[in-house]
């Protein structure tokens, strides 16, 4: 053991000790929480800006536990996609959304379901079988689920043919494909060439910058001018304020998320929304 510098070294071990010491309570709570179905679903709306009718919402997990607290999304995915329980959570966000689209289709509310997946859930070669399957199991139609692919990882080369296989077995039974996070990633147009995506969703950090230079105002109008000249629906996600809703109609968005309209809240409240109250 060193002297000189030696403080340094030893609090240094100990961040990396107690990082490595929550990422593994983190797992074990998550795999008891998996195992109890712990996990809570809230729903965001996105709302189509011709209309101004909510169309779809999307799936946000929430976990709280008993005794660690709330683990926001942004700690949890990326431990889950480190451990594998990624494909856990995918699931049971899966199951959940279908039993939830399909309720509302029976009480009359006409709504897809948008869930996240992480292209390394479709690394599993029974990937597109294991959604059919749920969609059958819970009676949900195709037609009502939509998957947001985020770009954060480059396709591998080996699970390539896999993954653009299931993704289009998919889409021909009728589900939907969202590329999120657009404009983040350094994947983006590769997917684009290689993936069914129909729905462009422009990241939020550029939305947030919308309104501060016009710099950063003719780069989300190429944006979306680029998607709709790939027959794509453009969404923009984390709309705040009213100034960049209008703009982003006026660049022909088809759609917006954020706080705008709602945050990610309970069923009930989407019901609310719906009907108009
Ligand atoms: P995302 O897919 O880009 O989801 C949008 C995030 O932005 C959500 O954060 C949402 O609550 C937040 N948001 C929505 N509108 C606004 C807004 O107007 N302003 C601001 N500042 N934020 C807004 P959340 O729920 O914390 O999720 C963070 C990320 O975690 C998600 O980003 C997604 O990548 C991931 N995630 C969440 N749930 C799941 C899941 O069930 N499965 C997977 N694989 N990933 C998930
Ligand atoms: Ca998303
Ligand atoms: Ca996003
Ligand atoms: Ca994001």
């Amino acid at each position: 053991v060193r002297e000189a510098g030696g403080d340094s070294i030893v609090s240094l071990s100990k961040t990396t000790h107690k990082a490595l010491n929550r990422k593994a309570v983190i797992e074990k709570r998550l795999l008891l929480a998996l195992d109890q179905k712990n996990l809570k679903v809230l729903y965001q709306p996105q709302l189509d800006l011709k209309t101004g009718n909510i169309t779809a919402v999307e799936a946000l997990v929430r976990w709280e536990d008993e005794e660690i607290g709330v683990v926001a999304p942004d700690e949890l995915i990326p431990i889950a996609e480190e451990t594998g329980l990624i494909n856990r959570i995918g699931s049971f966000m899966l199951e959940r959304a279908c039993e939830q689209a399909v309720e509302w289709r029976n009480a009359g509310i006409n709504l897809k379901v948008s869930i996240n997946s992480s292209v390394r859930e479709f690394r599993d070669k029974n990937m597109a079988k294991s959604i059919l399957d749920t969609l059958a199991k819970t009676n949900c139609p195709p037609s009502l689920l939509q998957i947001e692919i985020t770009e954060k990882f480059a396709l591998e080369a080996e699970a390539e043919t896999s993954i653009i296989k299931q993704m289009r077995q998919l889409e021909n039974e009728g589900i939907t494909f969202a590329l999120d996070d657009f404009g983040t990633g350094y994947a983006s147009f590769r997917y684009m060439q290689l993936l069914p995506i129909e729905i462009l969703k422009i990241d939020q950090t550029f939305i947030s910058s919308l309104l501060q230079s016009e710099k950063t105002q003719r780069l989300i109008d190429g944006m979306v001018k680029f998607g709709k000249s790939m027959n794509l629906t453009v969404l923009a996600e984390g709309v705040e304020i009213e100034e960049q809703k209008d703009l982003l109609k006026s660049y022909g968005c088809d759609s917006i998320q954020g706080y705008y309209i709602s945050r990610p809240v309970e069923p009930k409240e989407i019901e609310y929304m719906y009907s108009g109250k």
